[in-house]
């Protein structure tokens, strides 16, 4: 069988060993292509007054990907004061960055955030201290705000750790507080010209929709100032086959309905602003690792992988699941999870990592057990490659346990070439903090 893709992204298997080859296993995998074409998709989204893509950077904050983002003409939506200085020495202005932050800067840090914010850094305030601790420079400086809302509603995650709507999460100041917030403002001539909620990541589209609905009622009812409502992230990618992904245009068109309505009922024509990390990255990565041992229980056939739970822990996070392929040395593909082939003479395996944790698997139920993945048995030395890891993959796995080193990163570009974008962690850098102490 000599099936040419793969995942998510069209992936050439015989690529896999070459890339192996050249750059050892685990390594990351990334498609230049995919990302543009992500890009292109959520810049075409259907919207009434204008409409800004800000893709939200921890999803994978390596600067290649920035820098490819950025250059398709999105703008950047930042968790912390660290990635956006990150950003910055990637090359791109503080101008083109959003801050969405549960830090409260003090000392050091906040002369750093006055810095940004006069470089055209947009703060997103989070909570009332924050908006406390920002009041006075905002006004000195004539500085417009952006708040972020919690809805106090239950919000769109796939699973209660990725639901920042519901009374269970802290992110933004509550519907509650807003009188009070929006009351301060206006005792010191603080205007809110931007209104976000983020209702959490991968949920249901009907949750998205019914968001904007809340959203654009408080907009009307409490932020005069607003010429910006941004409906946040969470947009969901199919990793899987049978998963449905978001669907950007039906989203758009109903968004674009209500900002319509919204401006019939009030005069204002409202600029539409989403933050899509996931829908950006997600399905643009593949992880590739080598077959290293096999083992037999009375229970399951194990595959043991070079790579695990330290360069993924989405499965052991969220139970999430991602499509394996299993590739043959010599660049065959002998079965896809993500094109359902083949259908017969596959065999159940549970595929493992190399950390000393029983949880260390690619696929794993709600409980934490392994679940095996059926494929084609494969031999020591061949690839098990994991799909739909662009986002939130190297850039939240909880690298260096066990002491394994965080792996390099591999783009292919949009001509077919393969660039090294990482190198991979020498072993002096696993200590490299380490003091030498007496005690
Ligand atoms: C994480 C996050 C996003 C992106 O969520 P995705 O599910 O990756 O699209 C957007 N906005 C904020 C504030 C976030 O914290």
């Amino acid at each position: 069988m000599t099936m040419t893709h793969f995942g998510p992204t069209k992936l050439d298997a015989t690529l896999i060993p070459k890339i192996a080859r050249q750059w050892g296993t685990p390594v990351y995998l990334h498609d230049q292509e995919y990302i543009e074409n992500s890009c292109q998709q959520l810049l075409s989204m259907p919207n009434p007054y204008g409409l800004h893509v800000r893709y939200a950077m921890k999803a994978n904050s390596d600067r290649t990907v920035l820098r490819v983002v950025t250059n398709k003409g999105l703008d950047l939506d930042c968790s912390s004061l660290d990635e956006a200085a990150r950003a910055h020495a990637a090359g791109i202005p503080y101008s083109r960055m959003m801050l969405t932050t549960q830090e409260v800067p003090t000392g050091a840090e906040r002369a750093e955030l006055e810095e940004m914010i006069r470089a055209g850094l947009k703060y997103n305030v989070c909570s009332m201290q924050q908006f406390q601790l920002v009041a006075d420079f905002a006004r000195k400086n004539k500085v417009d705000l952006s708040i972020r809302v919690h809805p106090g509603a239950a919000g769109g995650g796939e699973s209660a750790t990725r639901d920042t709507g519901s009374e269970y999460s802290c992110f933004g100041v509550h519907l509650n507080d807003v009188p009070t917030v929006k009351a301060l403002a206006d005792e010191k001539g603080l205007r809110f010209t931007q209104v976000h909620v983020h209702i959490g990541s991968g949920g249901d589209p009907e949750k998205w929709r019914e968001n904007i609905d809340r959203e654009l009622g408080f907009v009307k009812a409490y932020f005069p100032d607003a010429t910006t409502v941004s409906f946040g992230g969470g947009l969901k990618v199919a990793r899987m086959p049978g998963e449905k992904q978001a669907d950007i245009a039906s989203l758009g068109a109903y968004a674009k309905q209500r900002i319509e309505e919204f401006k019939a009922a009030t005069g204002r024509e409202l600029q539409m602003e989403i933050e899509p990390g996931t829908f950006v990255v997600a399905n643009s990565g593949h992880i590739v690792t080598r077959i290293i041992d096999k083992k037999l229980t009375n229970e399951m056939n194990f595959l043991i992988v070079d790579g695990g739970m330290e360069l993924l822990t989405r499965p052991l996070l969220y139970g999430s699941e991602h499509p394996i392929a299993i590739v043959r040395q010599d660049g065959t593909l002998l079965s896809s999870e993500y094109d359902q082939k083949p259908t017969t003479g596959l065999k159940s395996f549970g595929i493992v990592g190399r950390c000393c944790e029983s949880g260390d698997s690619v696929r794993l139920d709600k409980e934490g057990n392994i679940v095996p993945v059926l494929i084609v048995e494969p031999e020591i030395g061949d690839y098990v490659v994991i799909g739909g890891t662009g986002a939130y993959s190297e850039s939240m796995s909880p690298e260096n346990y066990n002491s394994h080193r965080k792996p390099g990163a591999v783009m292919k570009t949009r001509n077919g070439e393969l660039v090294l974008i990482r190198k991979k962690q020498v072993r002096e850098q696993l200590v490299q903090n380490e003091l030498d102490v007496k005690l």
